[in-house]
């Protein structure tokens, strides 16, 4: 989500000609997270290091999480011109506004684009932070999602990523039935090559729509579905909704109707009450559904979350050991999955270029690293035969 409020920001600023310095600006914006403790932490220092190099009269903005949660600390530290969230484009555009006037949205070129459908979250998992900072759960109007969907596509997009922090929630405030079955079926009439989107919740993932995926020939068959835990007392103390049961039902659908789909979660280690046996469970978990990638956090109290009650009862050496067992297993897992690709052809839809390699992904998202690309090639679908991977990529040859 930042890094779409990100670039809607850049497309703005950009109408008039702006550089980015920042030595010499006269605004800087910077757009924050509050995901984890870390994170915080390394965002005050960063602001301390803006502060200091910045021009004496340059005004600061700090968008983002961290900036609605933590005002009055930013506000205090560093006296910024403007703080808050300001998430939805019409706030950006005012952003823009305010600095430069009369502003308008320039072209974002990129083939991969975001487009958020839905904002804030309901759920109030007991370790999470997003629904103080971004509040309720608010779904943009269907109709508004097409135009914009085809303002994309008219720029030059060929893919589409539907952005939500509970994306499957999408249409309830609306009280549109199945709204988000109903909306990827709207999105999938536009002629993207490929629609894809982040994040879903096992709670909401409704098992009836794995099927229905199937009418979808333009769907990346990619899920990411965050389990953070393979242990039933844990998702409880988590508050997520859902037991590991449920969660294989739906990999498990999943996988049957999608055999070549990547699919990829989310784990913390070390929320208070997850005892060894409790994270041998998550391991069994990691084993049996082995999964494409999993990205592993470490826990970390959030303010005003309910898990910041709880006392944070796990060492953090034992959640470093716990982080990194599980890399170990998740790294050897993704090298066997990805390894059984070398010699197979994949089609792929060249992002870019960097580096003079090619850079796109496959019908299951998975990341491809292409040699004897041309930039002809950006925005189209080539044959790439595979020949070597590693923990986050495939590599090959154009066909
Ligand atoms: S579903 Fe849970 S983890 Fe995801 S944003 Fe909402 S509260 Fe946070």
């Amino acid at each position: 989500m930042n890094v779409y409020t990100s670039s809607y920001l850049k497309s703005i600023l950009n109408s008039k000609g702006m550089e980015s310095r920042l030595e010499d600006a006269d605004y800087i914006i910077i757009n924050t997270c509050a995901v984890r403790e870390k994170v915080k932490q390394k965002i005050i220092s960063y602001l301390g290091k803006v502060d200091k190099i910045k021009k004496e009269d340059a005004k600061l903005i700090v968008i983002g999480c961290l900036s609605e949660v933590e005002k009055e600390e930013i506000n205090k530290k560093f006296k910024p011109y403007l703080v808050g969230l300001f998430d939805k484009e019409s706030d950006l555009e005012n952003i823009g506004k305010l600095i430069e006037g009369d502003v308008y949205k320039t072209k974002i070129g990129s083939v991969s684009r975001y487009l958020p459908v839905i904002f804030g979250c309901d759920h109030f998992c007991s370790y999470c932070i997003v629904p103080f900072a971004r509040g309720r759960e608010k779904s943009k109007n269907l109709e508004d999602i097409i135009k914009e969907a085809e303002e994309i596509y008219d720029e030059g997009a060929k893919e589409i990523i539907l952005l939500g922090q509970n994306v499957n929630d999408y249409g309830k405030d609306l009280k549109i039935d199945d709204g988000f079955m109903v909306l990827l079926k709207e999105v999938s009439k536009t002629p993207f090559q490929r629609i894809s989107f982040l994040t879903s919740h096992p709670k909401n993932f409704k098992l009836k729509w794995i099927s229905e995926f199937k009418d979808i020939p333009n769907l990346l068959q990619f899920f990411h579905l965050p389990v953070q835990s393979g242990s039933n007392k844990v998702l409880s103390l988590m508050r997520r909704g859902y037991t590991k049961e449920i969660y294989f039902e739906i990999i498990n659908k999943i996988r049957e109707e999608f055999p070549f789909a990547s699919v990829t979660t989310d784990i913390l280690v070390g929320f208070p009450g997850e005892d060894e046996s409790d994270f041998l469970e998550t391991v069994d978990l990691i084993k049996k559904i082995e999964f494409d990638r999993s990205f592993v956090f470490i826990y970390s109290k959030r303010p005003l979350t309910k898990g910041y009650q709880y006392e944070d009862e796990v060492p953090h050496s034992e959640k470093l050991r716990r982080i990194n067992y599980l890399i170990k297993i998740q790294d050897d897992i993704t090298l066997k999955r990805y390894g059984e690709y070398i010699g197979k052809e994949v089609d792929v839809l060249i992002e870019n270029i960097k580096g003079g390699s090619g850079i796109g992904k496959e019908k299951g998202g998975r990341v491809v690293i292409v040699e004897d690309v041309t930039d002809d090639d950006i925005g189209k679908i080539v044959k790439v035969e595979i020949d070597r991977v590693n923990i986050r990529e495939l590599f090959g040859k154009k066909c």
